[in-house]
């Protein structure tokens, strides 16, 4: 019984609900072995204790009103899972048993079989736990989703992972991923990337970096928060003291006034104006050498991300905060959404998603450090890995060389 409750098919969800006070340990057993609850199973109670069902109401009702289906999306997801033959062949399969054995499955929804006891369908839409399956029809449409935001191949699969099943999503992900133009010609340089910082704070939003950039001819403000990884983005309309204290001061009115704010010595936040700042607002202000930019790693690194997904937003004439949004709820270190660390939640986005899954969810500090500090570990590896030589190029292979920062198609 480790399923959560919503991961349970319907007809068992009521069976976990009455047993949740127990601790007990479920084992298989053919029915055959067992007569004493075969024949109990024939002489059930006669009479109702009505304190046994107690609270159970309230609990049923949560259960139902999390239910699925109050978004459009939603609907219409499951109006294309009645018309899906498969679909719909699946949701007769999982109403009416599943067979013994493989061979016996009918050939249509036979590749479900290895999730079959994680299956259900409520309200007319088939769940995988609590991932709605998409009906063929609409997955090209999802997947153009997925990719919006131009995220890299790994970012876009753990991003469906996260929400979403269909057979082979992950295999089409990479497909349209790998031949994506825009990602094709805007992939990073052959350099590797600075190492990220070890600071892990204790929470959320207590110490965060701030740095300045230029995109477009316009002079942008990125915020970034060392716990979550979450960045705010603003547009400045001056890079004057005044106008960094204003998004700032938006920034803290947001999430809570920092405990440390870190950034470059540019400036704009080194003015009386600035320091007068941190004291009435009582925060402490680090800056790092310019000539040793790694030291504010996480800052620009997030410059990069955010330049990246507005250079890619504006190649395919697409909304940037999209992007923005896709690139928060997306895992970071394989592990949870800058928004899931800083918020304690999915956000809603154009990617369908249920009640059950937008629900607020804390993340423990413990869980985020453990994940992290292996993540480090993991990255120095990498790391001293991609120290070595590329591999040598073949007569007449089809590669991409880089001119003006755009990765174009070339023959060798
Ligand atoms: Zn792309």
């Amino acid at each position: 019984m480790r399923k959560p409750l919503a991961a349970a098919p319907p007809r068992l969800q009521r069976m976990i609900l009455q047993l949740q006070k127990y601790d007990f340990t479920i084992t298989h057993r053919p029915g055959k072995d067992i007569p004493v609850a075969d024949t109990l199973s024939r002489k059930f109670l006669t009479y109702k204790d009505s304190s046994l069902s107690e609270g159970m109401d309230m609990q049923v009702h949560t259960v139902y009103s999390n239910l699925p289906v109050s978004d459009t999306k939603l609907k219409e997801i499951q109006a294309e899972t009645e018309k899906d033959s498969q679909l719909t062949q699946l949701r007769k399969v999982i109403q009416d048993g599943w067979p013994e054995e493989r061979r016996k499955c009918p050939q249509s929804v036979s590749e479900f079989w290895n999730h079959r006891d994680e299956l259900s369908q409520i309200n007319g839409i088939i769940f995988k736990g609590e991932k709605i399956i998409i009906p063929t029809s609409l997955r090209e449409e999802i997947l153009t989703k997925i990719h919006a935001g131009h995220m890299g191949m790994e970012k876009c699969k753990q991003r469906a992972r996260d929400i979403l099943f269909w057979p082979g999503m992950c295999k089409q992900i990479e497909d349209i991923v790998g031949k994506c133009a825009i990602c094709l010609e805007r992939r990073p340089s052959n350099t590797k990337e600075p190492m990220l910082p070890h600071c892990i704070p204790d929470r959320p939003w207590q110490v965060v970096a701030t740095d300045l950039f230029t995109w477009n001819n316009k002079d942008y403000i990125v915020t970034v928060d060392y716990y979550s990884r979450y960045f705010e983005l603003d547009k400045l309309h001056s890079t004057t003291s005044a106008a960094v204290i204003h998004k700032l001061k938006a920034a803290f009115a947001r999430h809570g006034i920092v405990e440390t704010l870190i950034s470059v010595n540019g400036p704009c936040y080194k003015s009386n104006e600035f320091e007068s700042f941190t004291k009435a607002w009582e925060f402490t202000h680090v800056t790092t050498s310019p000539h040793y930019p790694q030291s504010n790693g996480l800052a620009e690194k997030s410059v990069q991300i955010a330049k990246s997904l507005m250079d890619k937003a504006k190649a395919d004439k697409r909304d940037p905060y999209l992007s923005l949004l896709e690139y928060r709820n997306t895992s970071v270190d394989n592990f949870k959404s800058p928004a899931q660390l800083l918020m304690s939640r999915r956000l809603r986005s154009i990617l369908p998603s249920t009640n059950q899954q937008l629900q607020p969810e804390v993340v423990s500090y413990k869980e985020m450090h453990e994940k992290r500090a292996q993540r480090q570990q993991q990255q120095k590896r990498y790391y001293d890995k991609s120290a070595r030589p590329l591999p040598p190029l073949i007569d007449g292979e089809s590669v991409r060389i880089q001119e003006h920062g755009l990765w174009k198609p070339a023959v060798v």
